[in-house]
């Protein structure tokens, strides 16, 4: 039996056979540790770390002092928002993120107002963006840290990060960002933009698992942060352990790729997803969630009205790799909170499906998928499944 058609980009990504190739002589050959100093295995270990983070680096305009490796965008949201949180609350206990941002920025913050910060959750408009004014209003003389997403993981949509960090700076708040979705899909850069942290993953763009990064600004302003992991002093003691230099120039190499590629590609999987929607939009009452067209090239959200949302996701799953909002909040049987926070009601929440759309898909994929959900959701009408 074939295997479905992978639609889940937002979920993860293959690693890429270029990033592969990167990667396997520093599992077997290039072993060593790069903080060994004394003998060639560690010389050479660290050769590829330093030439990675310089990638990483130029890739979003920041310096390779300002990157500091971790496991992944989950761990570099928990160092930003506790880090910061740790190293400011004497000048204030007030943080302002979104109401549609990843668990990994929402859960840090939930345990933060356990430890007595308070949290400001800002809503989202219909269309998923945040309301500049309402950024500006929330703002505090006690705000030490504004979060906002790069990309949304469910709604793919692009919030204004230089608007946000225009608003920052001029009151001399910390902007993060959770880019994890962005990066290397889609222009990134921490100087025009203002970000001072910002949190990457390598798995949602075709490098492997287990690796990722924070950006740490240096220079205007200097961020302070405390360590969330102590131990051998790696990455000048923001986060211990041993760096995982496989990993770590898989990370490069699939940020190169997605930088390089960048124009051609976001411009292919832009057409891809029109004409998925063009396909769908032909049923009537089925809806496009997020704004048209800021957001992720390669992201379409779709709710359905007058279905049951897992006999939907249960009658594509043998032909279609593919999820309801995202991957973490498919495990609990709450509805998408992102979906919630556009203004739907649990039901339509339920019956939406996540299209990620990447790299390796084709048009008569897009084609196929596009034919059976109509035909799906069109016999599930018919035979009332609804209730
Ligand atoms: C995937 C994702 C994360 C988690 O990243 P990991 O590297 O898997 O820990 C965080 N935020 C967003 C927006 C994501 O899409």
């Amino acid at each position: 039996m074939s295997r479905p058609i992978y639609f889940d980009c937002h979920a993860t990504t293959p690693v890429d056979q270029r990033v592969l190739d990167a990667m396997l002589p520093y599992f077997t050959q290039c072993f060593g540790n790069p903080s060994s100093i004394t003998h060639v295995y560690g010389w050479e270990a660290e050769a590829a770390v330093k030439l990675a983070r310089t990638a990483i680096a130029e890739a979003i305009n920041g310096t390779p002092e300002e990157i500091v490796f971790t496991s992944g965008a989950t761990e570099a949201n928990n160092l930003a928002i506790k880090g910061v949180a740790e190293a400011y609350f004497n000048q204030g206990k007030h943080i302002i993120t979104v109401q549609t941002e990843h668990r990994a920025v929402l859960d840090p913050c939930k345990y933060l107002e356990n430890l007595g910060f308070e949290v400001t959750y800002l809503p989202v408009q219909p269309d998923g963006l945040i309301d500049l004014q309402q950024l500006q209003q929330a703002i505090r003389p006690d705000t030490i840290l504004v979060s906002v997403m790069a990309a949304n993981n469910e709604i793919g949509v692009l919030q204004p990060l230089a608007e946000i960090g225009e608003i920052c700076h001029a009151h001399q708040v910390l902007f993060h960002s959770d880019a994890a979705q962005a990066i290397a899909k889609i222009p990134l850069d921490v100087q025009q933009m203002k970000i001072d942290l910002m949190s990457l993953t390598a798995h949602k763009v075709y490098g492997p698992k287990g690796i990722g990064a924070l950006y740490l600004r240096r220079r205007h302003p200097r961020v302070k942060i405390a360590a969330q992991i102590q131990g051998g002093g790696q990455e000048r003691g923001i986060r211990s352990g041993t760096l995982v230099t496989p990993q770590i120039v898989g990370f490069a190499k699939a940020v190169e790729l997605g930088i390089a590629e960048m124009a051609s590609e976001s411009q292919r999987q832009f057409q891809l997803r029109e004409q998925l929607w063009s396909i769908l939009k032909k049923i009537d009452k089925i809806y496009l969630n997020g704004h048209p067209l800021q957001r992720l090239p390669g992201n379409l959200n779709v709710s359905f009205e007058e279905v049951d949302g897992s006999a939907l996701l249960l009658a594509l799953q043998q032909t279609v790799a593919l999820s309801s909002g995202s991957a973490c909040s498919a495990i609990n049987t709450t509805p998408s909170h992102v979906l919630m926070a556009l203004g739907h009601s649990e039901q339509l929440a339920y019956a939406s499906l996540r299209f990620g759309i990447g790299r390796f898909n084709t048009l008569e994929e897009i084609e196929q998928v596009g034919k059976l959900v109509i035909s799906t959701c069109q016999s599930l009408r018919r035979s009332k499944q609804y209730f």
